[in-house]
């Protein structure tokens, strides 16, 4: 018999349930089938995405959620080069830094620090695509809640998740070695709770997220003849008004359509004083700055908005990824190291090396 070396043996394929489709749970979930694990994971929305989300309209989609995002490690634009060629480019927004109410420039051409990304048409294009294996192999449970966690009741070694569906259906998914939470802070701070791990639940709970309410507006009649765009020449800026703190041309981003179309994001301060406001109050307040700061005074055909309860993180974990291996438990999100598309990208990684 011919000599054959002995390989190194893969670690043993174990059960994972990720909990969250967005950056940092599709991040960690692809990494740990690539090392050969049975992976699980489940959604609460009816498709994968997170905060990089679309929200579609007559007039076209919105990105509601994250606006761009950047690319300063190598891991990500690895990853980026070989599982999604082409599917990102870059946006030259022009974008400036707006003064008051009144909209004027402060600082025209902001040398951006670094090149803006977007998936071409669609926000959640990145994701969608990052997730199409696993959907394909019945390992993504999207319109799934994750309600608790607990002790598999047949292998106490093992876990078991409580979950409810869209139509208030409810089961029990068990027999996992591990569960990673890819979801933001206070929920994963909740989840934790529930599921008797004290030490994981203070270190989630020591983060802290703010909220964001977004508005999005159409403006059609901007697309007639000899109109080619309403208001500034701007297609995106940072604003000081005290209500908004970011405005963006959603049709200046690549292969997002040609109708006149606005994503605004209220200050954090704002944000935070609003919260509770219902929405309509909230929209109007923001279209009124919206009109003061761009000089758009017409009618939007289209005028929603969105409220993000975790929206951007203003104090980190400082790690990027929380684990207790001998619990089988684990947590992940943009939360445990920045406020960036990249952080939540780098954390899942992370974790996932970890459990692998
Ligand atoms: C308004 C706004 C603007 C932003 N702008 C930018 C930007 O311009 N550039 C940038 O880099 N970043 C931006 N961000 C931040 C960026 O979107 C996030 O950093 C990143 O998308 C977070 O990814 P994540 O996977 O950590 O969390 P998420 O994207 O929040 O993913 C968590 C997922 O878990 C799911 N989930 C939660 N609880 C449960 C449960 N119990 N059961 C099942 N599923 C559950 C949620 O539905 C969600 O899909 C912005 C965010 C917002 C809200």
């Amino acid at each position: 018999m011919p000599f054959s070396p002995r390989r190194p043996q893969p670690p043993a394929s174990r059960s994972i349930a990720v909990i969250g489709a967005g950056m940092a749970g599709i991040a960690c979930a692809r990494t740990l089938v690539q090392a050969g694990h049975r992976v699980t994971v489940f959604e609460q929305d009816a498709a994968p995405g997170g905060r990089m989300a679309t929200e579609d309209s007559p007039f076209g989609s919105f990105d509601s959620g994250a606006q761009y995002f950047t690319v300063r490690d190598q891991r990500m634009a690895l990853a980026l080069d070989t599982t999604a060629p082409g599917l990102c480019r870059r946006w030259s927004a022009n974008t400036v830094r707006v003064l008051d109410t009144q909209g004027r420039v402060a600082a025209a051409g902001l040398p951006p620090r670094d090149a803006h990304w977007v998936p071409a048409r669609r926000m959640d294009a990145l994701l969608r695509h990052w997730a199409a294996p696993l959907a394909d192999a019945g390992a993504l449970y999207t319109s799934t809640r994750v309600r608790t966690i607990a002790r598999d009741t047949l292998d106490p070694r093992r876990w078991q998740l409580h979950t409810s569906g869209a139509e208030g259906s409810s089961g029990v998914v068990a027999g996992f070695d591990a569960v990673l939470l890819a979801v933001p802070a206070a929920p994963a701070a909740e989840l934790l709770r529930g599921a008797r791990a004290t030490a994981l639940a203070k270190a989630a709970g020591g983060s802290e997220v703010a909220p964001c309410w977004s508005l999005m507006l159409a403006f059609p009649q901007a697309s007639q003849p000899g109109l080619s765009s309403l208001g500034p020449q701007w297609n995106a800026a940072r604003s000081t008004h005290h209500r908004i703190a970011w405005l963006a041309r959603e049709s200046s981003k690549p292969g997002r359509g040609s109708i006149e179309r606005w994503t605004v994001q209220a200050s954090e301060a704002w944000s935070r004083e609003h919260f509770d406001d219902d929405a309509e109050r909230v929209c109007a307040k923001m279209l009124r700055a919206f009109s003061e700061v761009t000089g758009i005074r017409a009618a939007p055909a289209y005028a929603v908005v969105r409220r993000w309860r975790d929206a951007k993180t203003v104090k980190p974990l400082g790690h990027s990824h929380l684990w207790d291996r001998q619990a089988g438990l684990g947590a992940c999100g943009d939360w445990c190291l920045g406020h960036r598309v990249e952080d939540a990208f780098l954390s899942g990684l992370e974790l996932a090396l970890q459990v692998a």
